[in-house]
């Protein structure tokens, strides 16, 4: 049943925000920064634009608010847009990587905070913004906390050259207060109180060893018991995770009574139109189950959600700046992340939440998670407000992210030629350029140096791969046939070669869907690579790159994938006479063990190759190297001889 305008302004009038709009309205009115702290489902992310808009205080200005996740900024803004009665795109619109869903009409705008970042190279003084909204702020992005920044020096600057003012409004459900309030200038901070419906929370009454096993007979359990239409929303750490569970559930399905069961999965990976679908209703009588990672666990609203079932982990990347190994733990959530969880649960009526942990674990979890600066790699970030001409070492941050963090980015982009100083540092021609990509320096570097080794062609299609999850399908239960499958695509030089293989194939076949299923390859992650490969060859051409093709020529692919990845190279431990069977043993330019990954094509080539260039590096019990190529010793001088002889010297 689709709401009618009616039904809606009369949703709007019950929400808290609603109620006391007016004093709101004032307070908006009177400061220039303020922090907005309302309980989740209050009407802070559709209702505080809109009012806003409705008095037209944006002026001849534009409302941007910004989310933390694409999904969250993509529904959002289709919410205010049907309350609103009006279009998406016209008056309000919504803009996320590769896609930007706005006019010159538009006045409320909902971007990811990524967006508006790279918006912030363009202008850092975000002219075209009267009223910046950064939402989530709890959640602690390194967008978002670069924008604290962005936005409070343009604001001043915009003051003190006597430009349009900038009002700045910080909005989050639970947050600590203290910090933000002394990092903006003792702002005033506004408590907005009441949640829209209750949501009782249970607890498991003894620990549980298997969480993913815990999340099916919970899911089962409250299957039997509960009406067709109470929706579920189980929360889990990952794609893979998501798919395991998502087969279990299919496969008791068939077995177990109640209403027939959709189950949609939700994850970051996930191509736009298949995260969207868990939007759409299931048809009478079926239950819905949405397999979720945390991207639903703040700002969205998902209709007719009653139960939530909340595992109470969370995959969390950390990043050594000395090593370069990232470290990806599933690890407890927060307690912020444990009441944001529950929250979806009671967003369009009363619900429940079942945590599959006990209480006494619940309250020994830290208040927030460690802020993502603080532990992931920076060069990407550090480009961007280098390009927005912020200088990074006065930069003012909320946390000041680790010294040898900083040094590492920053040394990066200078060697991949982006910044000419580490000190006081200015982009170059190049450095320019790999600004305007939406994707890590590193591979913007591969994308330039393309037209050099005439393989952009190659080069566009393994950088998409390479942006996606993981493309190979490998099920428990058909493990072995999946494995002699993929032989068919293996490229003796390696898995960059392996992928283009898998991605070449997959673009001819005419059935795509099928042609996956039959050679166990992940239609979705395909399909998505697909799409970020039309949208990084849109950026090429507008920057008037050749784009053409090597053909077989594979070392020129190599080649050129080590002209931005130069640092990513491992050496077999005690050179080439190491012998057979030393896949494990690596030594990496920054000094660290490396072992070849098992789904590695190059794990079982015999004699193991002397030099590699990796992907990844990511420490579990012991660190790896993921997506690996063997190269030829003499490219790397030839590609980066000043690195090069500096890895010579220190090995
Ligand atoms: P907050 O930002 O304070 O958490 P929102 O403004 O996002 O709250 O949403 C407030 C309420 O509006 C939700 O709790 C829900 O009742 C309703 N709402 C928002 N988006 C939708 C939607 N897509 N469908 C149905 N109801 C929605
Ligand atoms: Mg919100």
């Amino acid at each position: 049943v689709k709401e009618t305008v009616q039904d809606l302004q009369e949703a709007r009038r019950q929400l808290p925000v609603y109620m006391v709009r007016n004093r709101l309205l004032e307070e908006i009115k009177k400061n220039d920064t303020m922090i907005l702290i309302g309980e989740t489902g209050s009407g802070k992310t559709t209702q505080i634009p809109q009012l806003i808009h409705e008095q037209r205080l944006e002026g001849a200005g534009t409302i941007a608010v910004t989310q933390p996740r694409r999904v969250a900024a993509i529904t959002i803004a289709m919410r205010v847009a049907a309350e609103m009665n009006t279009d998406i795109g016209s008056i309000v619109g919504y803009s996320v990587r590769f896609e930007d869903v706005t006019s010159p009409r538009t006045k409320v705008k909902y971007l990811t905070d990524g967006m508006l970042l790279r918006e912030a190279i363009l202008d850092p003084l975000l002219k075209k913004y009267s009223i910046i909204v950064l939402d989530e702020a709890h959640e602690r992005t390194v967008s978002t906390d670069v924008l604290f920044g962005i936005v409070k020096l343009a604001q001043k600057e915009r003051a003190d050259k006597k430009l349009n003012p900038l009002k700045i409004i910080i909005m989050s459900a639970t947050m600590d207060v203290d910090t933000f309030r002394k990092y903006f200038h003792n702002c005033p901070v506004i408590y907005l109180e009441g949640r829209t419906f209750p949501v009782t929370i249970y607890h498991s009454k003894m620990k549980q060893d298997d969480y993913q096993y815990a999340a099916v007979c919970t899911i089962f359990q409250l299957h039997a018991t509960t009406p067709a239409n109470h929706d579920f929303l189980v929360f889990l750490t990952g794609q893979e995770e998501i798919e395991t569970v998502m087969y279990n559930i299919k496969q008791i399905a068939k077995e177990a009574t109640g209403p027939p069961i959709r189950v949609c999965p939700l994850y970051a990976g996930l191509p736009a139109a298949k995260q969207l679908q868990v939007w759409r209703e299931a048809p009478p009588g079926t239950r819905k189950i949405i397999l979720a990672t945390n991207i639903a666990e703040a700002s969205v609203t998902i209709p007719r959600i009653k139960c939530v079932i909340d595992t109470g982990v969370v995959k969390e990347r950390t990043w050594s700046g000395g090593t370069g190994a990232e470290r990806l733990a599933v690890r407890a959530g927060s307690q912020a992340a444990g009441w944001q969880r529950a929250g979806r649960a009671g967003r369009t009526q009363p619900g429940a939440a079942y945590r599959l942990f006990t209480a006494d674990d619940f309250r020994s979890r830290p208040l927030h998670q460690t802020p993502e600066i603080l532990r992931c790699p920076l060069a990407s970030t550090l480009l961007l407000l280098i390009a927005a001409g912020a200088e990074p070492s006065t930069f003012p941050l909320i946390d000041t992210p680790p010294p040898d963090s900083v040094k590492a980015s920053l040394t990066l982009l200078k060697e991949l030629g982006a910044i000419d100083s580490e000190v006081n540092p200015k982009l170059t021609v190049i450095g320019k350029k790999m600004s305007t990509f939406p994707i890590e320096p590193k591979y913007s570097k591969v994308l330039l140096s393309a037209p050099e080794y005439n393989c952009l062609d190659e080069m566009l299609s393994l950088i998409a791969v390479l942006s996606s999850e993981n493309v190979f399908h490998t099920p428990m239960h058909k493990r072995e046939e999946a494995i002699k499958v993929k032989q068919k695509f293996l490229s003796p030089l390696g898995d960059h070669i392996t992928l283009l293989n898998v991605f070449k194939a997959f673009c001819k076949a005419p059935l795509k869907k099928q042609w996956c299923k039959e050679n166990y390859l992940n239609h979705k992650n395909l399909t998505y690579a697909c799409e970020v490969r039309q949208q990084l060859l849109a950026i090429c051409h507008k920057l008037n790159l050749t784009v053409s093709s090597c053909g077989q020529a594979y070392d020129q692919v190599l080649k050129c994938l080590l002209c931005g990845l130069f640092t990513n190279c491992a050496w077999q431990r005690g050179g080439a006479a190491g012998g057979a069977g030393v896949a494990g043993r690596y030594v990496t330019a920054a000094g660290a063990a490396a072992a070849l990954h098992p789904a590695s094509a190059l794990h079982a080539a015999r004699p193991a190759p002397p030099v590699l260039l990796y992907t990844e590096l990511l420490s579990t019990s012991r660190t790896y190297m993921l997506t690996v190529s063997a190269i030829q010793p003499q490219w790397l001088h030839q590609v980066a001889p000043e690195y090069a002889r500096r890895c010579r010297a220190n090995r």
